[in-house]
């Protein structure tokens, strides 16, 4: 069973998020949305509702399971029998970030880390815009999947 892990902190999840991981389903039997617990960083949404927003997203998508973990992501990968990690870039900033973490993870434990890159058109959106979007009362939807409603 090829099972990966897609971790972040999904504050809210996006249409950027939505489009790898739905390209992700076609290369692994199952893929965990794992929303990360990062005591220091402050979120706009609970963990709840980032979770209740990536459930409802994925509502009746069997292959797609949603959890929550503390602490190193390739611990989290062996608690859970997957061995890739599935992860977006979207420029050369988040190539040079994620080149040092998937090198970093592969040293500590035998887990490939796995890139797609965004779809055309995807690229400029990340969660830090939606919440600036949302703060500044504009049209968010065109953003995020139609479960993601504040
Ligand atoms: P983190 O806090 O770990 O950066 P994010 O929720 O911001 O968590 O992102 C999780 C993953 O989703 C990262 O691999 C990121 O590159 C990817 N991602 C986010 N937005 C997009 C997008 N628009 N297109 C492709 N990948 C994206």
């Amino acid at each position: 069973m090829k099972r990966a892990v897609f971790p972040g902190s999904f504050d809210p999840i996006t249409n950027g998020h939505y489009d790898i991981i739905e390209r992700g389903l076609k290369l692994f039997d199952e893929i965990i949305l794992a929303i990360g617990v990062n005591a220091d960083k402050k979120y706009m949404f609970s963990l709840e509702q980032r979770q209740q927003f990536i459930e409802d997203a994925f509502k009746g998508e069997p292959k797609i399971k949603v959890k929550t973990y503390e602490g190193l992501t390739v611990d989290f990968c062996i608690k859970e029998n997957a061995d890739f990690i599935l992860r977006g870039l979207r420029n050369p900033a988040d190539f040079e970030f994620e080149k040092a973490i998937a090198h970093t993870n592969r040293k500590l434990q035998k887990i490939e880390t796995v890139f797609l890159l965004t779809s055309s058109g995807k690229s400029y959106i990340s969660s830090s815009i939606v919440r600036d979007v949302i703060r500044n009362n504009g049209d968010y939807t065109l953003l995020v999947p139609d479960a993601v409603r504040v």
